[in-house]
Parts: C-alpha cells; sequence; structure tokens
C-alpha cells in the first residue's frame, strides 16, 4: 500500500511513463518502502526528492546502423538513461537483448541508483543498451554493432560523467570492442570511461565473477544471521551467463550443491551437482546452448525444455537470469517445497506477488540491489584502480568485494530493524540506498 502523497506521485509517474511497465514496477517497489522515512525526514518532500528521483537526468537514444556479413544494412535503437549523478559519474551497464526498449533501460537505471548509494561508493545511477540480438551473429558482426554504437554514445560517457560496463549480452569481448572505438575516435586511452575490460588493457581482477561472487557473499551472510551456512544445501540458479557460471562457482565452494541452472530454451537437473568445466566450456569457450550440456554430462542429466527452472525444490534460490522470471505461483510452490533463502543475483527476476509470498513466509530474500551490487561496486574498485594507474590482486580485490557484501548486509538488517520490520531486506535496502542519495541531492541544491 502506497501513503497517500506518494500514490500520487506514483500516479503520475504513470502518467508521464505511458507503457513503460517494468519502470514502474520498479518505481512502486521503492515508494512502498520509502513511505517512513518520509515521516522522519520532512525535508525531503519539501524539495520533492522523490519526484526528482523518479525523474531521470538525461535520456539519449540514437539510431545504431550496421551491417551484417552479407552486407545488409540493419538499424537498430541505443539507449543511455542518464538517471542521477548525486553521488557520482553516472554508473551501469549495457544490455544488448531483443526486448530491450526504454521501459527497461529506465527501470534498471532507476535500481542502479540505490544499489550504487548501498555500495558506500561514489557512484551515480545509469543504464544504457539496444534492441540488437547478438544471438547467432559472427565475432565480426558483433565487432561492427559495438563500433556503431559507440560512435554515438562516446560524446555522452568519460570517466567523470558516465561509466557503462556489461549486463545482458554484453560480456568482455563487448566491452573490448566499445573500449577499443572509443579510444580510437577520441585518441584517448581513458581507461576509467568504462569497465569490465580485459585485464591486458585496464581490467581489474574478480570484476568478471564479482556479481556472482558477491550474491553467494550476500546469502552466506543471510544465512549465517539465521545460523545456517550453504554447507550441504541444494541450490537453484536460473541463467547460465555471466552472473549464473560465478553464483555457481561461489556456491560450489562454500559448500551449497547446485543441482539446476537455465538458459532461455529451458532448464537442466544435475543431481551429482553441476559440472562447472563442462558449463564453462559449453557456455563461455564455445558459446553454446545448455541442451548440449546435458547431451555431453551423462544419462543422469536431463534437459526439460520451455519449462520454468523454478519448478525444482531447492533450499536456497538464486535467480540470475531475468526479470520478472520467478511468479507468484513459483514462489508459492518453493516456500511448498522447502525453499529458505532467495539472493537475487538478476535484477528485479521475482514479481511483486513471488516477493510477498516470499516475505510473508519468512524466506530470507536479499534483493538485487543489495545482492547483486558485488558487480557493480568492483566496478567502482576497477575505477579506482584505473585513476591511481595501480592493479590488485585476485585475492585482495576479492577480499575488498566480500567485505563490502557483508557492510550491504549489516546496513540492511540495521535500517530494517531500525525502521520496525526487522530481517525485511527489501525495506532495509530500499531505505538505507534512498537516504543516501537523498541527503546529496539535498545538498547540492535544486538540481
Ligand atoms: P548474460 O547475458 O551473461 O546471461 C544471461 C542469462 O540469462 C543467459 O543464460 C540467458 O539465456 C538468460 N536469459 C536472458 N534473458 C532471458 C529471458 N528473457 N528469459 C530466460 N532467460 C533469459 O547476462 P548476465 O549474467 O550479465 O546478467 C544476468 C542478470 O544479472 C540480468 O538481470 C542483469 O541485469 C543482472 N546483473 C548483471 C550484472 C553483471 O555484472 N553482468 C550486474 C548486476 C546484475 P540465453 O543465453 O538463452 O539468452
Amino acid at each position: 500500500m502506497l501513503h497517500e502523497k506518494l500514490s500520487s506521485i506514483y500516479d503520475n509517474v504513470l502518467r508521464r511513463n505511458p507503457g513503460e511497465i517494468e519502470f514502474h514496477q520498479a518505481v512502486r517497489e521503492v515508494l512502498e518502502s520509502v513511505g517512513p522515512v518520509l515521516g522522519k525526514h520532512p525535508e525531503y518532500a519539501e524539495s520533492k526528492i522523490i519526484e526528482r528521483i523518479c525523474e531521470p537526468e538525461r535520456q539519449i537514444i540514437f539510431r545504431v546502423p550496421w551491417a551484417d556479413d552479407s552486407g545488409e544494412v540493419h538499424i537498430n535503437r541505443g539507449f543511455r538513461v542518464e538517471f542521477n549523478s548525486a553521488l557520482g559519474p553516472y554508473k551501469g551497464g549495457l544490455r544488448f537483448h531483443p526486448s530491450v526498449y526504454l521501459g527497461i533501460v529506465k527501470f534498471l537505471g532507476f535500481e542502479q541508483i540505490f544499489k550504487n548509494s548501498l555500495t558506500g561508493l561514489p557512484i551515480g545511477g545509469g543504464k544504457g543498451g539496444s534492441d540488437f540480438d547478438p544471438k547467432g551473429r559472427s565475432e565480426r558482426e558483433v565487432m561492427r554493432f559495438c563500433q556503431s554504437f559507440m560512435t554515438e554514445l562516446y560524446r555522452h560517457i568519460g570517466e567523470y560523467t558516465d561509466v557503462p560496463a556489461g549486463d545482458i549480452g554484453v560480456g568482455g569481448r563487448e566491452v573490448g570492442f566499445l573500449f577499443g572505438q572509443y579510444k580510437r575516435i577520441t585518441n584517448r586511452f581513458e581507461s576509467g570511461v568504462i569497465t569490465g575490460k580485459g585485464l591486458s588493457y585496464g581490467g581489474a581482477q574478480v570484476r568478471t565473477e564479482a556479481t556472482g561472487y558477491g550474491c553467494a557473499f550476500f546469502v552466506e551472510e543471510m544465512l549465517r544471521a539465521r545460523g545456517t551456512s550453504f554447507d550441504g544445501k541444494t541450490v537453484v540458479v536460473s541463467g547460465s551467463g555471466n552472473v549464473a557460471v560465478y553464483a555457481i562457482e561461489k556456491v560450489e565452494q562454500l559448500g551449497g550443491r547446485v543441482v539446476a541452472c537455465s538458459d532461455s530454451a529451458g532448464y537442466v537437473v544435475d543431481d551429482k551437482g553441476i559440472d562447472l568445466e563442462l558449463l564453462k566450456q559449453i557456455k563461455q569457450v564455445e558459446r553454446g546452448r545448455l541442451e548440449t550440456y546435458a547431451a555431453r554430462r551423462g544419462d543422469h542429466v536431463a534437459f526439460v525444455p520451455g519449462r520454468s527452472v523454478w519448478e525444482v525444490p531447492c533450499e536456497v534460490a538464486m535467480p540470475s537470469a531475468t526479470q520478472n522470471e520467478i511468479t507468484g505461483r513459483d514462489a508459492a510452490k518453493m516456500v511448498e517445497t522447502g525453499c529458505v533463502a532467495v539472493g537475487e543475483g538478476a535484477n528485479m527476476p521475482t514479481t511483486p506477488e513471488g516477493i510477498k509470498i516470499f516475505l510473508e513466509a519468512g524466506v530470507a530474500f536479499g534483493p538485487g540491489k543489495a545482492a547483486n551490487a558485488g558487480g557493480v561496486a568492483t566496478s567502482a574498485l576497477e575505477m579506482q584502480q584505473n585513476a591511481s594507474r595501480d592493479s590488485w590482486t585476485f585475492e585482495t580485490t576479492e577480499l575488498r568485494l566480500r567485505e563490502i557484501m557483508r557492510d550491504i548486509h549489516g546496513r540492511c538488517v540495521e535500517t530494517a530493524d531500525e525502521y520496525g520490520m526487522p530481517g525485511n531486506y527489501v525495506a532495509g535496502a530500499n531505505i538505507d540506498g534512498f537516504r543516501r542519495v537523498a541527503d546529496a541531492m539535498l545538498s547540492l541544491g535544486l538540481i
């Protein structure tokens, strides 16, 4: 339920951003949490902080023409939404997926403001992407697309302005092509302009692993707070991309047994535990499909096409594919079959109905803003190393990531306690992330 004042702000968001349903959902979730904060801080309402936070500082939409290997010309649409720079340069990834439109980019950019704030690091919120579908495209085609995309984007970004990174469909390869084109156009080796770079040209150790590892660390903290651990727990991870693979790796190292993962075509169940080397070989080296995992792993593994991985029972769930993948029905079934903790590796993977069910059932529910913040936090560490022309070891960086995740967990718990909602990480994350941005906006005047 929304407080009366917030309800009218939300109605205004609906009116001003028609059809952008994912953005509406993301705004509503934050507004539902921050009502009690306005009671304690009337200055936020007086300065219209919420109204200002819901309106991006700048939205850029551009044409991306490119030619495929046969010479045929294609036209995609590119986006960059620079949402809020009160805490630092806009920071957030680029998503290349056919489902991308302004509403998706705005939901991701809006979430990013609070996530980045929660890390305690000096980064604002932004997000971008394109409706380009990299699937089935040759490396040359992907390169030409990235070059065309950057030929427009370069004029809007910079290490003190806006710093993109990867997201769905944008990994190390794409970041390399994007940075290469930026460098060529500007004649500047400005490492801090993009994160997720390769280690040979200014990337940071652990950045590739950071979102998945960070999510596992966050769940570890939630389990510890309940007097338990990953040890021996049955875990399901959705997706088999960057976040999923490294979530699986860290969960296995922490003693959990990951029995299922998925892609957009279906899922595999492997009772002996996912064979990570085989998964990496298929998904990262061969850029293949998950179905191949089942074919190569042996008779005990089945590929289940066209169904949701959330029908596989688990004690810990780590949704790491895409938005709104866990419905209310999935959540009810998961609670019934013994799920005790959920750590969102993806952004907004649980529907509002699903979240309600988990919270009411007392499941430890770590929302993406907190649980997957390790990725952007490590990006900020990459920026820090680029600025000081330094590079840290894997061990040092992983330790720093673990501390950051512990710290985020601790602040979510303390804030939820302070506002009389013990154990509610959604409220804790939203309120804590919001307060820091709101205070900075107050200090900066009417921006
Ligand atoms: P990848 O592109 O590496 O992997 C995405 C995975 O999710 C693939 O297995 C893909 O399957 C699956 N997937 C994507 N879209 C859909 C869909 N519509 N339906 C079903 N499955 C789908 O992306 P990432 O691992 O980087 O990102 C995953 C999630 O994590 C996203 O929500 C992203 O916003 C979030 N995130 C990522 C961060 C990062 O550092 N990369 C940081 C914080 C959050 P298929 O290959 O079949 O498409």
